[in-house]
């Protein structure tokens, strides 16, 4: 059974795609998405061997050896120009994704979604999408085996009737915090609009993590270390009184 995070980035494929899955390891999505006609034809690309075959594996034992190729290589290099018009990148960080994207830029023209999960680094793929003509037309929040996952949907600017500059637009929430293009794409413009109490549990987890380094801040005699502490504590703040005005 698919975990529900893919079953989440699944969901967003359009129906009849077809789909290119970077860094697919055992190839679960594209059979799956093939299997429920989201794809109608898929690439799996990895770049380890060790995935690589245990994708091949996957798709020889589910009979779809027809429909999914799966190929070795790094990132989009494996697709030919306007093979794909749906790619999926799935469990790595935001700033891995956007290399992958970076790097493969040509690959991009005649797609016309992208459904990107980030482990880490959303803020710098968000950042990424935002300065290379794609909008961010959804993101998704859920929580899994303990694990918090975010899904990005992004189309190309031409392709919808959204533009980034509404999406990031500065907005003010509950009485009067204001959230700046800049906490947008560390947020989600969207999972700011209609927060889960998945996306709470992130960002108190998120206060978490920036309290140990406040701490190890507090031993170091770095030069910077409290400049970097007061920036730390006024983001802590700042979080804080976000999460006070959100649902
Ligand atoms: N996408 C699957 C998922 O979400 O369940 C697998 C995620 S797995 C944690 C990340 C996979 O990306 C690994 O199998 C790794 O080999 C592959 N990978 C990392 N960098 C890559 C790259 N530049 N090109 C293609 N695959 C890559």
């Amino acid at each position: 059974k698919l975990s529900r995070r893919l079953t989440k980035i699944l969901e967003k494929i359009p129906r009849g795609s077809k789909l290119a899955d970077i860094g697919s390891d055992h190839a679960l999505l594209p059979v799956a998405a093939v299997e429920c006609g989201a794809a109608v034809q898929a690439v799996a690309g990895e770049v380890n061997p060790g995935p690589y075959d245990a994708a091949v594996k996957q798709v020889i034992e589910s009979g779809m050896t027809d429909v999914i190729s799966v190929r070795k290589g790094d990132g989009l290099n494996v697709l030919s120009a306007g093979e794909a018009d749906v790619i999926t990148i799935a469990g790595m960080g935001g700033s891995l994704i956007a290399a992958i994207l970076d790097r493969g830029i040509e690959k991009l023209a005649g797609v016309r979604r992208l459904v990107l999960q980030p482990n880490v680094g959303e803020d710098i793929l968000r950042r990424w999408l935002h300065s290379h003509g794609w909008v961010l037309i959804e993101e998704w929040i859920l929580e899994e085996d303990g694990k918090i996952y975010e899904v990005l949907v992004a189309e190309p600017s031409d392709a919808t009737d959204l533009t980034n500059e509404q999406v990031y637009k500065e907005r003010t929430i509950g009485d009067g915090v204001r959230l700046s293009a800049d906490w947008l794409f560390r947020m989600g413009p969207w999972l700011t609009q209609s927060p889960n109490p998945v996306f709470h549990d992130k960002w108190k987890s998120e206060m978490e993590k920036m309290g140990h380094i406040l701490q190890s801040l507090s031993r170091s005699d770095l030069p910077t270390a409290a400049d970097k502490a007061s920036e730390i504590r006024s983001d802590i703040e700042f979080i804080q009184e976000v999460l006070a005005c959100l649902p």
